[in-house]
């Protein structure tokens, strides 16, 4: 059975006291979904990679920790870097690879995404491969050809034995920030295409979690999380409100 997740990602957003009030009360209200988190649902956050031990410190058994980006490199001289050795010393069992802002902004390309996924795995985390179109892609007709490209070159290092380790979010970049979501159609469609890539490059498509990310809120998440292919969400700014964000982990049908 696959695993559901619900990542929040806060970006570069918060400060130590904000660390303390939205760990401890999203660890709270989290702590009243037991019969969710014992079905198999993992609650993680994402914190900027200088939390993330704060973090843990307060996630107790209920939640998990991730970081939002790691190194290609293993360690050495490269200066600013965090590796996902360092990630996993801190008791972090989740890495965010390829986010949008990350290809568009800081130009990794599905290469270094590649690495990136490959040292995750080889550190004992998981890695959340994120992909996704750009609005004049799939206006062109492109988003399905760009979206298969984009999990068949990140997840090229993948080794056979090493698929447990590895999630896929699909997040729209149209739909990232913007208040715009995709209709759970349209996103259920793109899932069941990933699933399809998935068993095309052999991996065991049917254990893989594929979550969505883009504008996920209370209110549109349960429609989402009821298609059969969506195994949970990736989530921005939903992610920084504690009621919201557990709402939408209790979005599960
Ligand atoms: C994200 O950053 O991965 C994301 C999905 O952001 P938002 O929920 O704010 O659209």
């Amino acid at each position: 059975m696959r695993r559901r997740i619900v990542a929040g990602n806060w970006k570069m957003n918060g400060s130590k006291d904000l660390v303390q009030q939205l760990v401890g009360d999203i660890r709270e209200q989290v702590s009243n979904l037991d019969d969710l988190v014992r079905s198999g649902l993992d609650v993680v956050i994402v914190p900027p990679a200088l939390y993330v031990d704060s973090v843990v410190s307060l996630c107790g058994a209920e939640l998990a920790a991730g970081v939002q980006n790691v190194s290609q490199w293993r360690s050495g001289a490269y200066t600013g870097e965090v590796s996902s050795d360092m990630a996993r010393d801190l008791g972090c069992q989740y890495a965010l690879v390829g986010h949008s802002e990350r290809r568009q902004l800081f130009d990794e390309t599905d290469s270094v995404i590649a690495l990136k996924v490959a040292r995750v795995i080889e550190s004992g985390l998981a890695a959340v491969l994120c992909v996704g179109e750009t609005l004049e892609e799939r206006e062109a007709g492109e988003a399905k050809r760009v979206v298969a490209d984009q999990v068949e070159k990140g997840l090229a290092m993948v080794g056979a034995d090493q698929w447990s380790r590895v999630v896929v979010a699909y997040e729209p970049v149209w739909a990232i920030g913007t208040g715009k979501t995709a209709t759970s159609e349209d996103a259920q469609a793109m899932h069941a295409e990933i699933r399809g890539v998935l068993e095309r490059i052999n991996a065991p498509s049917e254990n893989i979690s594929v979550l969505y990310g883009g504008s996920v809120k209370a209110d549109n998440a349960a429609a989402l999380f009821a298609e059969p292919d969506i195994d949970g969400g990736l989530i921005g700014g939903a992610s920084l409100k504690a009621e919201e964000f557990v709402s939408i982990c209790r979005a599960f049908p």
